[in-house]
C-alpha cells in the first residue's frame, strides 16, 4: 500500500451531495480525466477520519464538487523561479501574500467564465494545500502536520486589471476564477511533484505548463509557517502555493487541465460570460 488515499465531494443524478473515496489510478492527460475511476460512497469527515461504506456511485452518475469550499485561499505572487523571470520581476526575499475570495471558486468540470472589461485573462497551474487543523504560528517543522492533503487549483488572473489596479483583489477575484479539485489527496509529500497545465484549443492538447514543486523559492512548510503566523489558518483553508513558468492567455473555447503528479486532472472548460461583448 502506498498510503495515498483520494477522497471527493460529489453531486449524484439526483443532486444529492456525498463524501466518497476515489478508487483507481487517475490519468494524466486527455478527453476522459475519470476514467478508470470508482467512486466508494463514504462517511466522516473529508479532512480527517473517512471511512468507506462498500458502496459505489456509478462513475457517469457522478458530478464532483470542489473538495472543499475554504474559509479562505491565500495566494503566493512569484514563487517560482522561472515565472518570476518571465514576469520581469525580483525573486521574492519573503512570501508575497494576496487573498482570493472563496466565492471565486468552482469544481471540476465547471466552467471558466471571461468578464467584460479585460482583454487578458491567464490560467496559472498550482499545487494547492488544504489546511486539516486550525494552524496559529507553527514552524516550519511541525507544519506539514496540520496539512489535510493537497490538490490542483487554477490561480485564474486577469493579467491587464492586475497590472492596471495594481492590487489583486479584482484581477484573481472575478466568480469562477478558483478551479479546485478534483479531490483532495492524503499520504502525498508536496515537496517534489510535478506541476502542468496541458491546454486543449482547436481540438489539439499542449503542455504549456511544466514545473515541479521543488523548484519553489518558498516550500509548503516554509509556506504554512509563513502565512499561519500573519492569519490563523482554519480547516478547509487553501495556500495556492504559485505558478511555474508558461502562463497564457485563455480564450471562450479552451479546455483546461491542472495536472498534480499524484493528484490527477483538474479540468474546466472556458466561455464568455453571457455579458462579454462577443467581439472580444
Ligand atoms: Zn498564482
Amino acid at each position: 500500500m502506498s498510503g495515498i488515499d483520494r477522497r471527493a465531494r460529489v453531486r449524484d443524478a439526483d443532486g444529492r451531495p456525498w463524501a466518497v473515496r476515489v478508487h483507481g489510478t487517475p490519468v494524466e492527460q486527455g478527453d476522459a480525466p475519470l476514467a478508470g475511476l470508482r467512486f466508494e460512497l463514504a462517511e466522516g469527515d473529508l479532512l480527517g477520519e473517512l471511512r468507506g461504506t462498500g458502496r459505489y456511485l456509478a462513475p457517469d452518475r457522478v458530478t464532483l464538487l470542489p473538495p472543499v469550499m475554504p474559509g479562505k485561499i491565500v495566494g503566493i505572487g512569484s514563487n517560482y523561479r522561472a515565472h518570476a523571470a518571465e514576469l520581469g520581476r525580483a525573486l521574492p526575499t519573503v512570501p508575497k501574500m494576496f487573498l482570493k475570495p472563496s466565492s471565486a471558486v468552482v469544481g471540476p468540470g465547471a466552467p471558466i467564465e471571461l468578464p467584460p472589461g479585460t482583454e487578458r485573462v491567464d490560467h496559472e497551474a498550482e499545487l494547492a494545500l488544504v489546511v486539516g487543523r486550525t494552524l496559529q504560528r507553527v514552524s516550519p517543522a511541525e507544519a506539514l502536520d496540520g496539512l489535510a492533503g493537497v490538490t490542483c487549483l487554477c490561480d485564474v488572473t486577469a493579467r491587464d486589471l492586475q497590472q492596471l489596479d495594481g492590487v489583486f483583489a479584482r484581477a484573481k477575484g472575478f466568480d469562477s476564477f478558483c478551479p479546485l479539485g478534483p479531490w483532495l489527496v492524503r499520504g502525498l509529500d508536496p515537496r517534489d511533484l510535478a506541476v502542468r497545465l496541458h491546454l486543449q484549443r482547436g481540438g489539439a492538447w499542449s503542455t504549456v505548463q511544466d514545473g515541479r514543486s521543488s523548484d519553489m523559492v518558498f516550500g509548503p512548510a516554509e509556506l504554512l509557517s509563513f502565512v499561519s503566523g500573519v492569519m490563523t489558518l482554519y480547516p478547509g483553508d487553501v495556500i495556492a502555493t504559485g505558478t511555474p513558468a508558461g502562463v497564457g492567455p485563455l480564450v471562450a473555447g479552451d479546455r483546461v487541465q491542472v495536472f498534480v503528479e499524484g493528484v490527477g486532472l483538474l479540468d474546466n472548460p472556458v466561455r464568455n460570460r453571457v455579458d462579454r461583448p462577443e467581439s472580444t
